[in-house]
């Protein structure tokens, strides 16, 4: 296992689809084994194949719930199922959120309160988690990075501005930069 640098918005990896995995064999295994060893340096709740440059539709998460319930996971070539997204200003103190391969900043942002989650483990096996709160939203986020989003991306106009901003400002949103946690001195 391997802790491996995650990419950083503007690289095309992280604004493209990625495609369907067809080959559970060794080298996916590897790959999610790196995927958890670098969420858990990041840290992180949640991490995407694309944020290591690999175009593949899966993410990992590990997020304990307030009932001290631990929710960690694969979710291979996922469906996320989402409830109506609320409408109104998103609240700075609760609905702030980050992203790996934005290190250090977080903006507020609406999403849905619940959330189906239904994919494949390692071993194929069919699964399906039915989310609310703060684990839907991971999933949301996750799920967005399999199509190319940002959670910047979807961010009302203001909020947008400043993260615009904050994004030239660190030099990011260039297709060639990443940081490797333990490494690079980002806090995510
Ligand atoms: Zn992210």
């Amino acid at each position: 296992m391997a802790v491996l640098p995650i990419h950083i918005t503007g690289n095309p990896v992280l604004h493209a689809r990625a495609s369907e995995v067809t080959e559970f064999d060794a080298g996916l295994a590897t790959l999610v084994a790196d995927m958890y060893e670098t969420m858990a340096a990041a840290p992180g709740v949640g991490l995407a194949a694309p944020q290591l440059g690999v175009p593949l539709r899966l993410f990992v998460f590990n997020w304990t719930d307030d009932d001290e319930k631990l929710w960690r996971g694969v979710a291979i070539n996922p469906e996320l199922w989402i409830s109506p997204t609320p409408t109104g200003e998103a609240d700075e103190e609760s609905e702030s959120e980050g992203c790996l391969s934005i290190p250090g900043e977080r903006f507020p942002l609406r999403r849905a309160e619940l959330a189906i989650l239904r994919g494949v483990d390692l071993d194929r096996q069919p699964f399906e988690i039915k989310a609310e709160g703060w684990l839907a939203r991971i999933f949301q986020h996750e799920f967005d990075h399999l199509d190319g989003v940002l959670y910047v991306d979807r961010l009302e106009h203001k909020h947008a501005r400043t993260a615009a901003k904050t994004i030239r400002k660190n030099g990011w949103g260039v297709p060639d930069l990443s940081w490797t946690p333990g490494v690079d001195d980002l806090e995510a």
